[in-house]
C-alpha cells in the first residue's frame, strides 16, 4: 500500500491496492457477460481508481440463479443455527483483521475519513455481524393451543432469496446491516451497491469465501442502478428485496415489486429531520449536535429554535462553522452530480429569501467539498426547507410554542427521525411521542446501536433495520396444524 496525506490533520492513509474489480457470482469473481466495466473515483481528487466489472439483467440472472440454487438444495439455511453463527464469527474476524484496508477503500471510494472507518465504521460493520450470529442458533417456533382439538406450530423459516440494494454513504455498516440478518436468518442473497462505492463490498465477498460461507449464498453485483439494481427489483426468482437509498428510488423498486411477483420489499429512504431546540437547552451542546449534519439521511437539517435562545444559536452556529471549515477535516460530497445538486439547492434558498448566514460555497480546489451551509430566514415552504438535499445545508427557524414545534417539526412527508434538545422532561416526553418518526434522539444526536431498531415513517420508508427487528424481515412465519385426539385439555 502506497502511503498518502489527503490534505487533511488526520490523513496519512495508506493506499490500498486494489484486489477485487470484478462481480462476485457462485463464489468466483467474474468478468460481466457484456464484458462492460465503469469507473469508480477518488471524490476528494475526483480521479479515477478503478475500473469495475459492470453487471446488468443478465448478470443478475446467473446471480439469482446461484442464490437461488444455494437456498433450495445447498448447505446454509439446512445448517444447524450454531454451524451458521460459526462461520459469521470467523467472517467478522477477518473482516477485523483486514479494517484497515477495508478503510482505505472507503476513504477512496466513498470519501469517508479514514480514522472513522478504521476505529468506528468497520469495526462496527463486524460487530453487526457478531451480534446477527449470536442469533442465529436462537430462531425458534412456538406452539399454540388455539383449538380444543388442533395443536398449531408458529414456525420461523428463511424468507429465501434476497436481494439487498445499498447507497453510497455508508459502504461498510449498511452492507452489514443487510447482509447479516440475513445470513443469520439462513437466506442467500444477491447484493447491488452503489454504484459510486464499489470496491469494499467486492472485498466483504472474498473475505466471505475465506470465513466458509458457501458458494451461491452471497453474490455481489456491482453495476447501475437503473440497469442491475432494476433486474433485482422486478427478478421474479427474488422473494424479498431490502433496499437503502432516496425515496424516488424506493417508490421505483415497490412498483417493479408489485408489477413482477409482488416480492416482499423493505425500504429504507431519506429524510428531513427536525431538530427542536428549546430555551433551556445547552447552547454550546445544541450547536456541535445540529453541526452534525451533510450526507447523512437521518441530517437534521431543519433546526427549530425557540425563541428565547435562538440569537445566541445562531452566535455559537456561525462561531463553530467559521473553526470548522479552516480546521478540522470533512467529508467531501460523493459524486459531482450531489455535488452539483447542493449547490443549486442552496441558490434556490438564496432567491426564496432565506439569509446566508455562512458557507454556500464549493472549498478547495480539487474534490467535492461544499462549506458547511446555514441559512436563517427559512419558513416551513421553502424548497430548502421541505426536500432531502443530503448535504451540509442548515435551515434554521424560530418557533414560540411546543405545540407549535410539534406541529412544524411534523409538517413534511419524511418521517426518519428527530432530535429534541431540552432538560424539561415533560416537554422530552411529549415531543418524543408526538413527533411522527422511526428515531427521537433526546440531548444527543445520531446514537446508533447494533440493538436499537432503525427505520422510517411516511416517505421515509417501512420495515427496520438493526435489533431482532431486522432479523424478522428475512423470516417467513409458516402455522402447521396437527389434529390432536382425545385431548384431555
Ligand atoms: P439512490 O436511491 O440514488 O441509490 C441507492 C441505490 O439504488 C444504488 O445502489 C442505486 O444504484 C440503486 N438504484 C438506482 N436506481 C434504481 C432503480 N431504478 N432500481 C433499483 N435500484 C436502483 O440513493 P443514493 O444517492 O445512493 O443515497 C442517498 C439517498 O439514500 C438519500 O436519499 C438518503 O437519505 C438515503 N439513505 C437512507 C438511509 C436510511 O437508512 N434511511 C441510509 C442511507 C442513505
Amino acid at each position: 500500500m502506497a502511503v498518502q496525506n489527503n490534505g487533511s490533520s488526520e490523513s496519512f492513509i495508506k493506499i490500498p491496492e486494489i484486489k477485487f474489480t470484478k462481480l462476485f457470482i457462485n463464489g468466483n469473481f467474474v468478468d460481466s457477460i457484456s464484458g462492460k466495466t465503469f469507473e469508480t473515483i477518488d471524490p476528494r481528487t475526483g480521479e479515477v481508481i478503478a475500473r469495475v466489472a459492470e453487471g446488468d439483467k443478465d448478470d443478475v440472472n446467473l446471480a439469482v440463479k446461484a442464490a437461488r440454487d444455494a437456498f433450495d438444495n445447498g448447505p446454509w439455511p439446512r445448517l444447524p443455527g450454531c454451524e451458521r453463527r460459526r462461520i459469521m464469527m470467523k467472517y467478522a474476524d477477518l473482516v477485523d483483521e483486514h479494517a484497515e484496508e477495508l478503510a482505505a477503500l472507503d476513504t477512496i471510494d466513498a470519501g469517508k475519513l479514514f480514522s472513522w472507518g478504521r476505529t468506528m465504521e468497520v469495526p462496527r460493520a463486524a460487530e453487526l455481524l457478531r451480534y446477527y450470529a449470536g442469533a442465529a442458533d436462537k430462531i425458534h417456533g412456538e406452539t399454540l393451543k388455539c383449538q380444543e382439538s388442533f395443536k398449531h406450530t408458529r414456525c420461523s423459516e428463511p424468507i429465501g432469496v434476497v436481494g439487498h440494494i445499498t447507497p453510497w454513504n455508508f459502504p461498510a455498516t449498511i452492507f452489514f446491516m443487510k447482509v447479516s440478518p440475513a445470513l443469520a436468518a439462513g437466506c442467500t442473497m444477491v447484493v447491488k451497491p452503489a454504484e459510486q462505492t464499489p470496491l469494499s463490498a467486492l472485498y466483504f465477498a472474498h473475505l466471505a469465501k475465506q470465513a466458509g460461507i458457501p458458494d451461491g449464498v452471497l453474490n455481489i453485483i456491482t453495476g447501475f442502478g437503473a440497469t442491475a439494481g432494476a433486474a433485482i427489483s422486478s427478478h421474479m426468482d427474488i422473494d424479498k428485496v431490502s433496499f437503502t437509498g432516496s425515496t424516488e428510488v424506493g417508490r421505483l423498486i415497490m412498483q417493479a415489486a408489485a408489477t413482477s411477483n409482488l416480492k416482499s420489499v423493505s425500504l429504507e429512504l431519506g429524510g428531513k429531520s427536525p431538530l427542536i431546540i428549546f430555551d433551556d437547552a445547552d447552547v454550546d451542546k445544541a450547536a456541535d449536535l445540529a453541526l452534525l449534519g451533510g450526507e447523512i439521511c437521518v441530517a437534521g437539517s431543519r433546526v427549530f429554535v425557540q425563541e428565547g435562545i435562538y440569537d445566541d444559536l445562531v452566535k455559537k452556529l456561525l462561531e463553530k462553522a467559521k473553526a470548522w471549515v479552516v480546521g478540522d477535516p470533512f467529508d467531501p460530497t460523493v459524486d459531482k452530480v450531489q455535488f452539483d445538486k447542493i449547490l443549486s439547492y442552496i441558490e434556490h434558498g438564496k432567491r426564496e429569501g432565506a439569509t446566508l448566514l455562512t458557507g454556500g460555497k464549493p472549498c478547495g480546489e480539487k474534490g467535492y467539498y461544499i462549506e458547511p451551509t446555514i441559512f436563517t430566514d427559512v419558513t416551513d415552504n421553502m424548497l430548502i426547507a421541505r426536500d432531502e438535499i443530503f448535504g451540509p445545508v442548515m435551515s434554521l427557524m424560530k418557533f414560540k410554542t411546543i405545540e407549535e414545534a410539534i406541529k412544524r417539526g411534523n409538517d413534511t412527508r419524511y418521517g426518519l427521525a428527530a432530535g429534541i434538545m431540552t432538560n424539561n422532561l415533560n416537554v422530552a416526553n411529549t415531543v418524543s411521542r408526538s413527533i411522527r418518526a422511526g428515531v427521537i434522539w433526546i440531548n444527543c444526536y445520531f446514537a446508533f446501536d447494533r440493538d436499537c431498531p432503525y427505520g422510517g415513517y411516511k416517505m421515509s420508508g417501512f420495515g427496520r433495520d438493526m435489533g431482532m427487528d431486522a432479523l424478522d424481515k428475512y423470516l417467513q412465519v409458516k402455522s402447521v396444524v396437527t389434529p390432536i385426539y382425545n385431548s384431555p385439555w
